[in-house]
């Protein structure tokens, strides 16, 4: 059957959360919601035995409020508001002569790396925090504001396909007011144990829906999941505040594939937007070196720790190194983001909303204050 015991040894291995997770849930003074990162609904269902580039973002929803979360939101939604802010960095550098090429911030175990490994280069990475973490920025301000809840009773749990995404939720430079922006994660498997302890049958779960104010996404933010996606979300946004055209063609295929490192090159307007990407540490390095020593000329890099991208993260589901599960993976993810109607960041209504309403202009002041950071030089290790 789907149920099991606990493993108590879990514990041990990935410093599991579960147990404090289900006791926020049924701690009635809490308000206990929770995001799930994009890469999870293309393989979560293989802990269920549903075949590889399973989509099951609707299943997902359902299984969330059916564990009894107070409501079930898309670290997509983050995705995209992470996509405003870092094409609005992107635009500023380009603009304002600042310092190219930009390199995106959202996986941590890369940006842990680059602290340590190139702290003369610091000024290059974003300084947007990561969707996970600019979730938990929003969750406990804006979030809190419109819903009448002190945000000390808030818990803000992830469920992620990383496991140094545990890490980056406790460091102190992300946390805003003395909280923590988001209080507890998941990986993909921790949360696949936490279903089968509620002796859920996630592979017959009926489709459901995420929550409204923190849940739309756009087919831009389902891209985050794999290598390659999120410099492609962002190049569809700057391309048309740049240019004030239509993008009709939002696939920039010239970015996707599985090699470890590529190079793309998206024209706007006048401008050659000339694109490196990286996925796993030892290619992120060799692409560094290169630009390090003048050879490579990029404006825009993505780099991603994992091979694939989040797709093939330290949390999901075991693969053993089989490309063929991160490439069915990969598939999944791109058909996802051709079900959505919405396929740009900036198109995303409820993201448009909470800049209306609370934070202001894109990269202004009050989004400074909340959804970026800085980075510190650190030891060679
Ligand atoms: Fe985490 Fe790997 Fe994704 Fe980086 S690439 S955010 S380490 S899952």
């Amino acid at each position: 059957g789907q149920c099991v015991a606990v493993c108590p040894t879990a514990a041990l291995t990935e410093n599991n959360d579960i147990h404090k997770v289900w006791r926020e849930i049924n701690n009635p003074n809490k308000h206990v919601i929770v995001q799930v990162a994009p890469a999870i609904r293309v393989a979560v269902g293989e802990l269920f035995d549903m075949p590889p580039g399973s989509i099951s973002t609707g299943k997902l929803a359902t299984s969330l409020k059916r564990l009894g979360f107070d409501a079930v939101y898309d670290t997509d939604f983050a995705a995209d508001l992470t996509i405003l802010e870092e094409a609005s960095e992107l635009v500023h550098r380009i603009q304002h002569g600042g310092t190219l090429p930009i390199l995106t911030s959202c996986c941590p175990a890369w940006v842990q790396f680059f602290e340590h490994q190139y702290p003369d280069m610091l000024d290059i990475p974003s300084t947007c925090k990561s969707p996970q973490i600019m979730f938990g920025a929003i969750a406990k301000t804006y979030y809190a504001e419109k819903k009448g809840i002190d945000p000390k009773d808030i818990v803000v749990v992830s469920v992620m396909p990383c496991i140094a995404k545990k890490a980056e939720a406790k460091r102190t430079e992300l946390s805003h007011h003395e909280l923590q922006n988001v209080d507890y994660v998941l990986t993909t498997r921790e949360y696949g144990l936490m279903l089968k302890e509620a002796c859920i049958d996630f592979a017959n779960l009926p489709e459901g829906d995420f929550d409204h104010m923190l849940g739309e996404s756009t087919g831009a933010s389902v891209i985050f999941g794999t290598t390659g996606g999120v410099i492609e979300a962002a190049a569809r946004t700057a391309y048309e505040w740049l240019t004030g055209e239509t993008l009709e063609q939002v696939e920039l295929t010239q970015l996707r594939g599985l090699d470890g490192i590529r190079s793309g090159k998206v024209q706007i307007g006048d401008l050659e937007l000339n694109i490196g990407i990286a996925h796993g540490l030892g290619n992120a390095r060799k692409l560094l070196d290169c630009i390090k020593a003048g050879e490579c000329n990029f404006q825009a890099i993505e780099i991603m720790a994992c091979p694939g991208g989040c797709i093939g993260g330290g949390g999901q589901p075991y693969h053993h190194g089989d490309m063929e599960i991160i490439r069915q993976r990969q598939i999944a993810i791109y058909q996802e983001d051709r079900n959505k109607t919405k396929r740009k960041s900036h198109e995303n209504q409820e993201v448009l909303d909470l800049y209306d309403k609370y934070l202001g202009k894109p990269y202004g002041e009050k989004a400074h204050e909340l959804l970026h950071t800085h980075y510190v030089p650190k030891e060679k290790i």
